[in-house]
């Protein structure tokens, strides 16, 4: 694709790395056949491709267009695009830049994403915010109610012992689904593998870098990076893939010795897990599974879970179009819900549609939002091991 940058933009290094990014794309439109909102919408502006014009034009304009605005935010950033392009076109960094470059011109943000920027990335906040909310969710809009259902919470050590691995908590996870990594620490201790978690593990950036709000999303890094890293610790392990994408994605984004050693240290619970063995649970067979976007556009993990929880006994159904977004996509399902909900529904008819006894995923956001629409169980896969 030929570019050719607004003046104002030729010399920065925002401007430039959007061109090389930009003129990777040949216009083939192979992406727009698995995206979840131009297969939803059927409007070229709201597939990749007619995304990526609308980057293209506002670089080279150097204008924000409230266009562009409108149709950016309706992107989930599930990055399905990325993994279908065949020229590599890197469209998740493409739209970071995007939304950062909306964001710096024209700072406007709604109420409702100051409040999400305000709590999601303290974990006291939210988790005080979840418990008040859970006491009147009835009276709370449908988008947040899914959000706001009750799961069995338990409380996670600080073992303060030498790490062999140290498990990150993430701030959604620790507020609403702590018991999934109570579980891990069990399963883990129980095959002698010493962990630990650090009380003052900070947000991973994730949500500011999806809101456009690079430069603060840099400072929550920075915090995180401050308060996670040890030359010691070899292993860093996330089981929310949310969280891990962007950890994962720090050594691009900070650049710092540190940063790229933790990143690099950094493993999906799944790449963790792979090297033990489990049981089965005795009550459970036939399992739907989601594999969340973070997971498998944005880390490249794929087979993976599948492959231990077979080889632990469980039967995989199969599920029409495992590769959609369930509608969840961070904090997508509260600002666009109306386009969340239909992706909802459509998730859920594929997930149930060989009636499997529990649908399994890997992220906190999805298990909750997947949680909201159905009365099949829905748990975080490693709850299956034992
Ligand atoms: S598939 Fe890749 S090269 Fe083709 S239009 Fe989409 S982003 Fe551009
Ligand atoms: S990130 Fe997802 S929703 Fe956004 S353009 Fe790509 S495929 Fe579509």
């Amino acid at each position: 694709m030929r570019v050719e940058l607004a003046q104002a933009l030729v010399d920065t290094a925002d401007g430039q790395r959007a061109e090389e990014i930009l003129r990777k794309c040949v216009h083939c439109g192979f992406c727009n056949a698995t995206c979840p909102t131009y297969n939803l919408l059927g409007d070229e502006l709201d597939g990749p491709r007619g995304r990526i014009y609308l980057i293209k034009g506002m670089f080279e304009s150097d204008e924000v267009d409230e266009h562009a605005r409108f149709h950016l935010d309706r992107c989930l950033t599930c990055r399905n695009c990325e993994t279908t392009c065949p020229s590599g076109v890197e469209y998740g960094e493409l739209l970071e830049l995007g939304r950062d470059y909306i964001h710096r011109q024209s700072p406007v943000a709604s109420l409702l994403e100051r409040i999400l920027l305000w709590v999601v990335p303290f974990h006291r906040r939210l988790r005080f915010l979840v418990r008040l909310g859970r006491l009147v969710r009835w009276f709370a809009p449908k988008s947040l109610k899914r959000m706001l259902q009750p799961v069995r919470t338990a409380r996670v050590e600080d073992d303060g012992s030498e790490a062999t691995v140290t498990l990150l908590q993430g701030c959604a996870q620790r507020a609403m689904t702590p018991e999934v990594n109570q579980h891990i620490a069990k399963l883990l201790r129980a095959r002698d593998v010493t962990v630990r978690f650090i009380s003052s593990e900070h947000c991973c950036g994730g949500l500011h870098l999806h809101l456009g709000r690079h430069d603060q999303a840099l400072k929550h890094m920075t915090q995180n990076v401050n308060a996670l890293y040890s030359e010691t610790t070899t292993t860093y392990v996330s089981s929310a893939s949310g969280c891990g994408v962007t950890v994962k994605d720090y050594g691009r984004l900070l650049g710092t010795k540190e940063a790229v050693a933790l990143a690099d240290r950094t493993q999906d619970i799944a790449e963790y897990l792979q090297q033990f063995t489990f049981e089965r649970h005795p009550n459970i067979v036939r399992v739907a599974l989601h594999i969340p976007c973070t997971l498998q556009h944005g880390q490249r993990i794929h087979g993976l879970i599948e492959q231990i929880l077979k080889r632990t006994g469980y039967e995989l159904v199969p599920v029409r179009d495992s590769d959609l977004c369930c509608g969840s996509a961070g904090s997508y399902s509260l600002l666009q819900p109306e386009l969340s909900e239909r992706l909802l529904d459509r998730k859920l008819t594929s997930l149930e549609e060989r009636a499997p006894d529990v649908i399994a995923t890997a992220n906190v956001g999805c298990q909750l939002h997947l949680t909201s629409g159905t009365s099949t169980r829905v748990v975080h896969w490693v709850s299956l091991l034992r």
